[in-house]
């Protein structure tokens, strides 16, 4: 049988996952913080959340991989406006 954990939280102060196990508080088992008091997140804007979830794959897909990327192609019709 199926044990109900409750509700599910990822706590705002330590990341700790857990569950409230019904209890009336959902406080952190790690650190005790009280998940109602956790500051509401505010909806990024697409491109935050992209920034953020590339920076977490990068992270966690290729560790101490430093490849400087070096994509300089300027000299693509750099001088062609003297034609007048
Ligand atoms: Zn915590």
């Amino acid at each position: 049988m199926a044990r109900d954990l409750g509700t599910k939280y990822i706590c705002f102060k330590c990341g700790t996952k857990f569950y409230d196990l019904k209890k009336p508080v959902p406080s952190c088992p790690k650190c005790g913080a009280d998940q109602r008091e956790a500051p509401v997140a505010k909806p990024q804007t697409a491109r935050q959340q992209r920034a953020a979830a590339a920076k977490e794959a990068e992270e966690a897909e290729a560790p101490a991989a430093e490849e400087p990327e070096t994509e300089d192609e300027e000299d693509e019709a750099e001088d062609a406006g003297d034609d007048e």
